[in-house]
């Protein structure tokens, strides 16, 4: 059951709290997380990991809000950062340093030593350049880093060509064919201590094929490199798990972990999930309201005041997302052919286009579904738009987990030049 459903009066519920309640509250557009759907989905990763020698670190990226990583958190995971603002919202939210991995293909200098400063568990190099800055680094601080290095297993992940990422022209990653090199390199390095390796193929996968294909690559390599004489005690297999946007058929995480066991079977290595998108994509909805609704000659366009600088997936990946009214419409209702866009000056500014949804006027709610990840994490303030605000809601109570900032706060970080001023 989904946390957000039509109660019997026909208004949308996030679990017990009205989504219209909250838009009456804090205003439109604002994303809503269910911590029922969040609290969910580390359950069935806790339940499928059970006796395996292995732990999870949200991919914060997906959604960062700090309340959603404290959930985690307390729940025992450890964070999977790609930048020092994210490590920065880890250790904030209460996740300590050693249960943090820090992946990204081109880390500089000074966020390695704020990352090493902090103590951070886990290194994912992806290059011998990047080797060759962390030993430095290291050494500068007296530490000795520890590193997996991530390799590129070479496998489509039949996903979005923006968010498949483990194809040999992918920047991600060491060429799998390059990786004992690497490995070689990172042992003579005197900073460093590899405790393992690393891969992430992708992002919304929706079959088993290509994790089962890459795991297999990645197996052959850690027996190679164990006869180079390495000490491979961990791997992490990145995240990537699908989710339901439209008539997707993702795998249960159950079934993906069984995948993974069978295997990683006698490897004897620990093993790191780094989920994002599973986690946190279909506990949360983006709320907005019809401004106005312009008929055409072949399509109605429907203006609401949700647009593509609070959720840029539909024109950045072709991302379909479902639309449904706040208000639940009589069965009988006719349905009409419309685009669903919002108010910025571009032709990609669309939520969804070509839906038939019954007829929608001024002031009605709309509810973007699946929109909990890469959602409000890649929003903008194009056309001086406030970010939208999210909110967190738990049984019947709900709270504003980030506000909307003011017109004037966000000016107010802004100043003339000198020369401009007046005298
Ligand atoms: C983005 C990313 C993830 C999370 O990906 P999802 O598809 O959201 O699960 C995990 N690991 C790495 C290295 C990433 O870059």
């Amino acid at each position: 059951m989904s946390a957000f459903a039509y109660n019997a009066e026909g208004d949308m519920m996030a679990e017990g709290v009205a989504l219209e309640a909250i838009a009456r509250q804090v205003g439109t557009p604002f994303y809503c997380y269910s911590t029922a759907a969040l609290r969910a989905g580390w359950q069935e990763f806790a339940d499928g990991m059970r006796g395996m020698n292995a732990s999870v670190c949200y991919a914060l990226k997906a959604n960062s809000n700090l309340a959603v990583i404290k959930l985690f958190g307390d729940l025992g995971a450890g964070a999977d950062i790609v930048s020092v603002g994210e490590m920065r919202r880890a250790l904030a939210a209460g996740i300590p340093g050693r249960r943090i991995v820090y992946s990204g293909v081109g880390k500089k200098p000074s966020e390695l030593m704020a990352a090493l400063e902090a103590g951070i568990g886990q290194i994912n190099v992806e290059s011998s350049a990047e080797l060759e800055m962390l030993n430095a680094v290291a050494g500068q601080l007296g530490v000795k880093a520890h590193i997996t290095i991530r390799v590129n297993p070479d496998i489509d992940a039949g996903t979005h060509e923006k968010i498949t990422t483990g194809r040999k022209d992918d920047k991600f990653g060491i060429d799998i064919d390059l990786a004992r090199e690497a490995f070689a390199l990172a042992g003579r390095l005197p900073n460093l201590k590899v405790v393992g390796v690393a891969m992430h193929i992708g992002s919304q996968l929706t079959t088993l094929d290509p994790y089962r294909d890459a795991i297999a690559r990645v197996r052959e390599l850690i027996v190679q490199l164990r006869a180079d004489g390495h000490r491979i005690d961990r791997f992490d297999i990145g995240g990537g798990l699908g989710i339901v946007y439209a008539d997707e058929k993702p795998p249960a995480i159950g079934d993906f972990l069984q995948v993974v066991r069978k295997e990683t079977d006698g490897l004897g290595c620990e093993l790191t999930f780094e989920p994002g998108r599973r986690l946190v994509g279909e506990a949360g909805v983006l709320v907005g309201e019809v401004i106005l609704v312009k008929p055409g000659v072949s399509k109605t366009f429907v203006i609401v005041d949700a647009a593509m600088n609070d959720l840029i997936r539909p024109t950045l990946y072709d991302a379909w997302h479902d639309i449904l009214p706040v208000r639940r419409p009589r069965p009988d209702a006719a349905t009409i052919r419309c685009d669903i866009v919002g108010p910025i000056c571009e032709s990609g500014d669309y939520l969804a286009q070509n839906r038939d949804l019954p007829p929608l006027s001024a002031g009605d709610l709309v509810m973007v579904r699946s929109a909990g990840a890469y959602g409000a994490v890649m929003a903008s303030s194009y056309n001086t738009r406030p970010l939208a605000p999210e909110v967190m809601v738990d049984g019947t109570r709900f709270a504003v987990v980030r506000p909307r900032p003011t017109i004037d706060e966000m000016l107010s970080s802004e100043r003339f030049p000198p020369w401009m001023e007046k005298a």
